[in-house]
């Protein structure tokens, strides 16, 4: 059994939560570039000039690439082999998250939902742990914007709607957020499981790399279908028009009851975040 203080895990979780509001990971850059290769638009290919130029400043002067520095959602994989020490995994994570904003001047965006007064530090984060086997602790923070966060949904399809009816359902969920969610995006999916399963599926599969292949042939084919339909609707970069609407679009898939079909859609803007650590 492997002891790991609690102060690490805070410590740890403060930086991420810096890093991944200041450096936009190299898979987002290098897809932003692909697509301003291939974009026909004038304006989309300004736009997508302008967000390599925004998220190389904010990497160099280590400011908030966006505004809207996001929940604080954190993926937790905890080995079994570890105790922890010294405090309470989820007490320790929010002092992670309070100090990261704070002292990256990051802003804090959570508030009572009906008095819509704001907690003052960002938390509580939204926490997700993992048992997994080893004597590790790996953590992800992903800050997730509200405004690709409010064009997400779940529902539950009937059985009979299979691919076809993912595949609409996905697309015309991007169409009806036109503009709202930041484009271009990287749309999530999640299939399967139950109702919570299916939006979970959906948060985790934006983890993914951009540009890396889904393990399962089937769904990586599902994934590129289901891009291209997106990439002619015409919305393009901040939707002024133009082929990249989307960056990518990810699938994640598990068993599901025999009477249902749970289809979950997590949209996530430009402003891709995620950074991890093993301790
Ligand atoms: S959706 Fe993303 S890019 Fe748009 S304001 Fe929110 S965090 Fe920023």
């Amino acid at each position: 059994m492997r002891e790991v203080d609690v102060g690490v895990i805070t410590e740890t979780v403060k930086s991420l939560c810096m890093e991944a509001n200041f450096d936009l990971s190299q898979d987002v850059m290098d897809a932003i570039k692909r697509a301003q290769a291939v974009e026909e638009s004038p304006a989309g290919v300004e736009i997508l000039e302008q967000l390599q130029e925004n998220a190389s400043i904010a990497r160099r002067e280590r400011v908030a690439i966006c505004q809207d520095t996001g929940i604080a959602v954190v993926f937790v994989e905890l080995g079994q082999d570890v105790h922890l020490v010294g405090g309470d995994l989820n007490s320790a994570i929010n002092e992670g998250v309070r100090r990261g904003y704070q002292e990256g001047y990051l802003r804090k965006s959570l508030c009572h939902p009906f008095t819509r007064v704001n907690t003052g530090d960002n938390t509580p984060a939204v926490i997700h742990v993992k048992i997994v086997p080893g004597e590790k602790v790996k953590l992800i923070i992903a800050p997730k914007g509200g405004g690709s966060e409010n064009m997400s949904r779940v529902t539950m399809l009937t059985p009979a709607a299979g691919k076809e009816g993912i595949v609409e359902y996905v697309v015309q969920r991007v169409k009806e957020s036109g503009p709202n969610p930041c484009p271009p995006t990287v749309v999530g999916v999640g299939i399967g499981g139950t109702f919570e399963n299916a939006a979970l599926l959906a948060k985790e599969a934006l983890l993914r790399p951009i540009g890396s292949e889904n393990r399962e042939p089937e769904l990586a084919a599902l994934e590129a279908e289901i891009l291209e339909k997106i990439n002619k609707l015409g919305i393009g970069p901040q939707g002024l028009g133009g082929r990249t609407t989307s960056l990518a679009v990810h699938i994640n898939m598990m068993p599901c009851h025999i009477a249902s079909l749970p289809l979950a859609v997590n949209i996530q803007c430009h402003a891709q975040r995620h950074k991890e650590a093993v301790i």
